[in-house]
């Protein structure tokens, strides 16, 4: 609190790994001596900016950027941009921190870092949206670069967001080089990548269940969120015949009890990505039940998939998933659930609870093939990169296991996913001596 006032989801998210990290270093002196989860919580540096455009009224706007540049001790700053109200810098710090554990869980030389605006994308005009996205990568171009920083998307950056700036990003260096990730085919985007986080985390979700010898078949699905991971999620749990019967937006969430299908998840996909409508249009359409201002955790189910944003699983929604029996939780936003509702969890060996950091990493991982793939300048096909995320949440779950398993043979992905993440950014801190 006194080195980070002000700075709640940061200090939830250090104080999630720390309580993993501390018992695991209790033996191992050198990193203790080095003061190697310490540094690790320090940022490497914060660029704060100001971001001024010009609405469709002639009006001038400003916003603040930010980038933090956690740790690139195994490479490159890597990780996404949110463009949202709530964006500040204790969110930003709290998602750079937990970026830094999962790019090193996907085994790719990513370092971690992220970065955004309290610019709202909602209700302004594609021209008010490329006029924002080039003034903030005028300033956002001198701190990045191929090898020095990478960043994606994330919450309000899609795919137009992306081209306007990696647009703006070759004007003003002169330079056609992969210093995003998410960019459109034409442009060195992966083959994909869209799909690649809401993918991953089924896959997690299927190497999770395939462990206990289950499967995903038939099994009655909640996915929270709309937007890019919540709709891939629906989908690949659609294609391997999961019942899927929500999904959300800020203002509520829809119950459709005869579940989705790709019809219906491509006109969501319409009125999101296009239209940029609210997810209670569903009803009107396809039938069902919309709930303004709720989300979607009463609903009985078997596996739950939280794909909106931090902090949307409470107490008392853990409470409800329990009492309904839910199997098991893959999470695909970041940090979806509160402390509380993470530790009820955990006090309940039925529920199989996968951490963001393992289920969604996924999509940086498809980020860092797409960098390779820049890289050699090819583009690789659909099943040579689905295959690659395959092998690349498989080996994830795999040191899960390996780092969370205890003697009563639980397993405590959550643990697991901070020690393995841990591992590999403290030996080459060790490495590079005190600095
Ligand atoms: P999108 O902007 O595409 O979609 C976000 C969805 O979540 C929308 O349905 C949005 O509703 C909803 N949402 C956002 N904020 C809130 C809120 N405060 N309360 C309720 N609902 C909210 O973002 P993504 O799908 O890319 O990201 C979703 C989550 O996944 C985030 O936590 C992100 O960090 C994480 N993630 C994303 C990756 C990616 O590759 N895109 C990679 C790894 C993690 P509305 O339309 O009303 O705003």
């Amino acid at each position: 609190e006194r080195r980070n006032p002000g700075e709640p989801e940061f200090r939830q998210a250090v104080h999630e790994v720390a309580m993993d990290i501390i018992p695991y270093i209790s033996d191992k002196p050198i990193y203790k001596e080095l003061m190697i989860l310490e540094r690790m919580t320090e940022p490497d540096r914060i660029v704060t900016f100001r971001v001024v455009w010009e609405d469709d009224r002639g009006s001038i706007r400003v916003n603040r950027g930010f980038r933090v540049q956690q740790n690139n001790a195994i490479g490159p700053y890597k990780g996404g941009i949110r463009f949202h109200p709530t964006v500040n810098q204790s969110v930003l710090k709290f998602l750079a921190f937990e970026q830094v554990f999962k790019n090193s869980l996907t085994g790719l030389p990513l370092g971690g870092g992220k970065g955004g605006s309290d610019f709202n994308p909602k209700g302004k005009s594609d021209r008010e949206v490329m006029r924002f996205c080039q003034a903030f990568m005028t300033e956002l171009s001198k701190h990045i670069g191929p090898n020095t920083d990478v960043p994606a998307g994330d919450i309000g950056v899609g795919a137009r967001e992306v081209g306007y700036m990696f647009g703006q990003y070759k004007r003003l260096v002169n330079r056609f080089e992969g210093v995003l990730t998410g960019k459109a085919l034409e442009f060195g985007g992966s083959r994909i990548r869209p799909e690649a986080t809401g993918y991953g985390c089924v896959y997690m979700m299927q190497a999770m269940l395939a462990h206990h010898g289950e499967s995903i078949e038939g099994r009655t699905c909640l996915v929270s969120g709309s937007g890019n991971v919540a709709s891939y999620c629906a989908e690949k749990l659609i294609e391997l015949g999961a019942k899927v019967v929500t999904l959300s937006d800020s203002g509520g969430f829809i119950h459709d009890k005869e579940g989705l299908t790709r019809e219906k998840l491509a006109w969501v996909n319409e009125l999101k990505n296009k239209r940029r409508g609210r997810i209670g249009e569903y009803v009107r359409e396809f039938g069902g039940e919309y709930f303004e201002g709720e989300r979607p955790w009463g609903v009985p189910c078997d596996l739950a998939f939280p794909c909106a944003t931090q902090n949307e699983i409470e107490a008392d929604d853990a409470a409800t998933l329990l009492a309904n029996n839910c199997r098991a939780i893959a999470e695909g936003a970041n940090m979806p659930a509160t402390p509380e509702a993470i530790k009820m969890i955990q006090n309940n060996k039925n529920l199989l609870h996968a951490p963001s950091k393992a289920a969604n990493a996924g999509g940086v991982a498809v980020s860092g093939l797409e960098m390779s793939q820049n890289s050699l300048r090819l583009q690789w096909t659909r099943e040579e990169v689905d295959q690659h995320l395959h092998k690349i949440i498989s080996t994830i779950h795999d040191q899960c296991v390996e780092f969370g398993t205890a003697a009563d043979g639980h397993i405590d992905y959550f643990k697991g996913a901070n020690v393995a993440g841990f591992n590999k950014v403290a030996s080459a801190m060790i490495a590079y001596g005190v600095m």
